[in-house]
Formats: structure tokens, sequence, C-alpha cells
């Protein structure tokens, strides 16, 4: 089947349309700085060459029609007509505690989505703008919601709650809710089958670091916890967000710089992380280049970073009593053997031994990176989170 997959952000729109029986992108792209001046069409047919052209967008359903006409050109489409798609996958950040897997969307789902949209204020109103551009122009498709936070709503009370009074909860849904859900799950899913193994027998703990980060625990096929909190500014160090701190830091620099709580909640999300650490760059190949030549304070905010990734897994470790295999994911865990080596120094105690040598190959596929001999199994596992909702859309439209 042919899917389409939507992700949009409030003046982007990224795309992929997904040949689910061969996993084929047949072909992607990029609609940038929408209803901004000097917007941006990037298109690429399969393994053609990636194309650019700055076209007007005024909104999303000019860039909705854009994509359209791209995929249906008789010179540079991928299909004659959109009779040829069978389904939209639309990714969605933030689906509350109603959304516990994919769904078709109807007018009741856009309802919710809008109703939780104060928990997720940047992506869920542009998520909706993108379905209702896509549902007009194309009525005759199914549309399907993929959400972010779908996976991890198997997390019990004593994982999700914050010790904060209970009215808080019971009147606005305050609680853990985690993120990355789809890629946390198509990982699970993979490292179990490169093991061989069926993932309900397993105990998984996926690292998903990137841009944002997030750990989870993944126990006999469902998650029991995950990093990332109400909002995914709670859990790892991240590229510009803190992660964990002491609630108490924001008043006090509230105190003491003379700023507002909107204003501080900024900074921890927009300046913060490693590049709050550095000054050098929220990027982790910068931060590394600048360790290596010396620079005291990338090297503290990589130690900082791969300890904090450690103690994550080591809770996780103990909510799970026991864990199987460990499946570095996303821009810095595919690709930086670097961090994953100084993570993976704190492991030891597990029964598990990195084989460095590996490691130092393993970049953006499929690899096991431990030694044979020991337990639990490290590995990398390049995440497709477009493949993973283009997946459950197939999954949920054929029933
Ligand atoms: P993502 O959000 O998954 O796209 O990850 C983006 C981040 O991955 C970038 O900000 C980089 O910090 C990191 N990254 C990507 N490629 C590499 C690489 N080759 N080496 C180290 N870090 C990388």
């Amino acid at each position: 089947m042919k899917v389409l997959v939507i992700n949009c952000g409030s003046s982007s729109l990224k795309f992929q349309l997904i040949e689910t029986e061969t996993n084929d992108v047949l072909a992607k792209g990029l609609c940038e700085r929408i209803g901004i001046e000097g917007s941006n069409f990037e298109y690429k047919k399969g393994d053609g060459e990636k194309t650019g052209t700055l076209t007007e967008m005024k909104n999303h359903k000019d860039a909705v029609a854009l994509v359209i006409k791209a995929l249906t050109d008789p010179e540079t489409g991928v299909v004659s007509s959109l009779d040829e798609i069978d389904a939209v996958g639309h990714r969605t950040v933030h689906g509350g505690e109603k959304f516990k897997s994919a769904v078709r969307i109807n007018e009741d789902v856009i309802k919710a989505i809008e109703e939780v949209s104060d928990l997720a204020p940047l992506h869920n109103p542009a998520c909706i703008t993108g379905i209702r551009a896509c549902q007009e122009l194309m009525p005759n498709l199914p549309h399907v919601g993929v959400f972010d936070t779908a996976f991890h709503q198997t997390m019990k009370p004593e994982a999700f709650l914050y010790a904060i009074p209970y009215e808080y909860y019971d009147k606005y849904k305050v609680r853990r809710y985690g993120f990355h859900g789809t890629s946390h799950d198509y990982v699970s899913k993979r490292a179990a089958e490169l093991l061989g193994k069926d993932r309900k027998d397993l105990k998984i703990i996926v690292c998903h670091l990137g841009n944002g980060a997030s750990v989870s625990a993944v126990e006999n096929g469902e998650c029991v916890d995950t990093s990332m909190g109400l909002t995914p500014l709670e859990g790892l160090i991240m590229g510009t967000r803190s992660g964990d701190l002491d609630p108490a830091v924001i008043s006090y620099l509230m105190g003491k710089e003379n700023l507002s709580c909107e204003e501080v909640t900024d900074i921890l999300n927009k300046k913060s992380g490693v590049l709050g650490m550095t000054g050098v760059s929220s990027d982790f190949r910068d931060i590394g280049k600048a360790a290596a030549e010396g620079n005291e304070k990338a090297e503290n905010a990589l130690k900082a970073y791969a300890l904090r990734v450690a103690k994550y897994i080591g809770s996780y470790a103990a909510a799970m009593n026991g864990v199987d295999a460990i499946a570095f994911t996303a821009g810095i865990g595919e690709n930086d053997a670097d961090v994953r080596e100084r993570i993976c120094g704190y492991l030891t105690f597990l029964g598990t031994e990195l084989d460095k040598d590996k490691n130092k190959t393993a970049r953006g596929k499929e690899t096991i990176i431990s030694k044979p001999e020991g337990k639990p199994v490290l590995m990398v596992v390049p995440t497709n989170e477009e493949l993973a909702i283009a997946m459950q859309t197939v999954a949920l439209i054929k029933g």
C-alpha cells in the first residue's frame, strides 16, 4: 500500500510517500517558511536529486497542494493520481490520555486533539491545520492520526503520577505522558527482531538520543516508564533543553534575573542543554570537536550527558528488575560512537561490555555493539518514525 506520511510544524510540513510492501520511500520533501516570506519547497523522488524551489505558500493548504502537484506531476511525480495513494498518516504529538493507539481521524478526533493543545501548544494546533488542509484536498482518502504519546499510555500510575496534589491530575491531567513513542515502539520491535525473539519475552531499554532525547523501559512489549514528562522538557540533557532539574531553579532564576516564568521556561527549552552548558552549539558534532580541542565546558557537557543517560538506564533496569537489551537510536545514538562509549562505560555492573571496535564502526545501521558473552545486549538500531507511522496507518485501515 502507498501511504503519505505528513508531519506538520507551525510553519513547516515534512512528507514521505512510502510503499509499505517494500518499505521504499517513493518520494519525500519539505515545505519550509509556510506563511512567511521566502517559502521553500524541497522535493526528492526516490534515489533522485533533491530539488529546492522558492515558491509562495500562504498557508498549509498551499503547501499540501504543492505536495500533491509534485507527487502526481508527469515528470517529477511517482503516482499518476491521488487514487494510487491508499491513506494519509499524520504525525500527531500529543494525544493526552485519550489516544492509546493510532485512530482514523474524524471531527471528534480533531476535537480531542484540540482539547489537549494546551499541553503541546507549538505542535497540536499546527497538526490540526495540516490535517484540515489534507482532508480538504484529499477528501476521498482515509486520514489516520499516529500519536507520539500513544505508546507510553501503558505506563501505570506509579510511573506516570507526579508527587504533587492529586487534584492537579484530576483537574488538569498533569502527569507524565512521554514523547517519541513511535520511535520507542519501532526501535524496541526491531531490537527484538534482531535478537530473533518475541518482544513480549524481553525487557528492552531504548535510548532515543537526537536533538530531543528520551529513554524508555519496554517490558514484554509495553512501555512501563519513560524520561519525558508532561512536556518534552523533562529527562535527559538535550541539544537546547535542560531535562531534569530542581523545580526551585525556576523561581530562583526569576528572582535573581527579574525574569517572568515564561522567560525562564523559554531559557530551559531553547538556551539550555549542551548549548547552554558550553556556549558552543546544540549539535553534538560541534561539542565533540570542541572537547577534542581541549574545551573544558564541552568535555564536562559530554560527561554530564553520558552520566544522565546511564542513570536513566540504571533506574529502568531497576524498574523492570532486569534488562535484556539496550538500543541506541536517533542522530546521536546512531552516529556518535564516543557518546555511546561514554554511556556504556557506566554499564559494566549490569554484566555487559561494549565491543569498542564494533562500536566505532557502527554508524546508522543495525549493529550489535556488545561482546557476545555479556548481557544485556548493546545495540544500534536506527529509528524510522515515518515508516512506523506508515505501518501503523496500514494496520489501522486494514483493521
Ligand atoms: P535527530 O534529532 O535525531 O535528527 O538528531 C540530531 C542530532 O544528532 C544533531 O543535532 C547532532 O547533535 C547529532 N548527530 C547527527 N549526526 C551525527 C554524527 N555523525 N555524529 C555525532 N552527532 C551527530
